[in-house]
């Protein structure tokens, strides 16, 4: 039996990643990878790698091939073992008249029907119970009725894409801030401004699509009065842990398709007169509309949900070593499961996969036992026989190469030095000229 000449440095020092080729690739990916030849390692075509634990179903092409996971990113660049993105059905913009669809997996807030407006309430003062909203539905858009109140969702949330859609009375009154003024409280905090400002100049701080009381937008791209303005809003809530603010929470508005707010961080909830300072926001909270006393009109408010930031326990980014080796282990995990699917050569490869991610002995102990037994195959052939597994053992030499430069095995591992005499003697690395 051979001895383990493995070494794990992969946590150290995971510094390559093979490269595999699946078999039927799609026309539109490379099948010869776009790399240094030291660095086109693994072809597994005539390898099978199917199965899936916990993994995306595997797309055809290369494998992974950039960069491998390191201390701060659990999966390798290019990583044909990372989920594919959900699916969702983009839905349509919206006419003067009409307004669009949203995207699939939407959640709707508003949609003209009564069913709809009934997820929304009065927004009471505190100690006081919220009664049935007396804004109205109006030709299909809920309007404000002037003195009856802030409303509110009956549905909490936070950080989110909003889309909501505004218009102004067509007939002009007031100006300044008395203008068709109303506003978007993501979680009933942080105001972004609804005003006529089409041609009505008013406090920057305060124009439409201002975050109000923080920073104004970065132009006016209103529509004219009685028309709907779109906003397409992402919402990031500040971010504290410990009592210490650890990500200050960002608005971005687009006004019209026209961007108005860029990620502008937010230095508290805003407000009126007092510049903000940070405070903790909680985990959700309700969207509410203002009553600013100007019969406002709004349509197709949807929003959907986004996913923690990794400062917030998210998995995808830039993560914590914390986080990163505890997702590294999982994707190990999910690898040998899949793994376990396939048979001999397939098989080892996958499981020594599973080591770039994380290390396990019984694994290594295993991939040593298949590795050992694949050399003393190859070793024993001739002739005919020996030409037919050329190009496997060829590929299975260029993944030892590889793990070799991940540190996962070292340069003297006796298969990957079995392997290697046999391609000398047999002239496979000659160059035809
Ligand atoms: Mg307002």
């Amino acid at each position: 039996m051979t001895s383990l000449f493995f070494t794990l440095f992969f946590l150290l020092r995971p510094d390559y990643v093979w490269v595999a080729v699946r078999p039927a690739p799609l026309p539109n990916r490379p099948t010869l990878l776009p790399m240094k030849r030291s660095l086109q390692l693994l072809v597994l075509s005539a390898l099978s790698l199917s199965g899936s634990a916990g993994l995306a179903a595997p797309a055809s092409g290369p494998a992974f091939y950039g960069d491998a996971p390191d201390a701060n990113h659990p999966w390798a660049i290019h990583d044909r073992n990372r989920p594919q993105p959900k699916r969702v059905e983009p839905g349509t913009y919206s006419t003067a008249a009409q307004p669009g669809k949203p995207p699939s997996d939407a959640i709707v807030l508003f949609d003209g029907t009564a069913a709809s407006l009934a997820k929304w309430e009065s927004d009471p003062k505190p100690g006081e119970a919220a009664t049935p909203t007396k804004w109205i539905i109006n030709d299909g858009a809920l309007e404000c009725v002037p003195k009856s109140g802030y409303i509110r969702t009956k549905e909490e949330f936070g950080d989110c894409q909003l889309h909501i859609e505004w218009a102004a009375p067509k007939d002009v009154k007031g100006d300044s801030q008395g203008r068709g003024n109303s506003g978007v409280f993501l979680m009933g905090r942080a105001e972004v401004q609804v005003l006529d400002n089409y041609d009505n100049p008013t406090y920057s701080d305060g124009f439409a699509a201002s975050v109000y009381g923080i920073n104004p937008p970065l132009a006016n791209a209103l529509r004219a009065p009685g028309e709907f303005q779109v906003y397409d809003i992402v919402f990031r809530r500040p971010v504290h842990k410990d009592g210490k603010l650890v990500d200050p929470g960002y608005i971005t508005v687009f006004c019209n398709g026209v961007l108005v707010q860029d990620a502008t961080p937010l230095e508290g909830p805003g407000g009126h007169l007092k510049r903000s300072i940070p405070v903790e926001f909680p985990a959700k909270g309700p969207l509410k509309l203002q009553d600013h006393g100007n019969p406002v009109r709004f349509r197709n408010i949807w929003y959907r949900p986004l996913p923690p930031r990794a400062v917030e326990g998210g998995t995808e980014g830039v993560l914590t070593a914390e986080a990163t080796a505890a997702k590294r282990s999982r994707i190990a995990t999910d690898i040998r499961a899949d793994a376990a699917t396939l048979q001999s050569t397939a098989q080892m490869l996958r499981l020594a996969e599973s080591l770039v991610y994380a290390p396990d002995p019984a694994t290594l102990k295993r991939v040593d036992s298949l590795a050992t037994a694949y050399a003393t195959e190859v070793g024993a052939l001739a002739g005919g026989a020996l030409e037919a597994k050329k190009e496997e053992a060829k590929s299975v030499r260029r993944a030892f190469a590889y793990l070799g430069k991940s540190k996962v095995i070292s340069a003297d591992y006796a298969p990957r030095v079995a392997l290697d005499r046999i391609a000398l003697a047999n002239n496979w690395d000659e160059v035809k000229k």
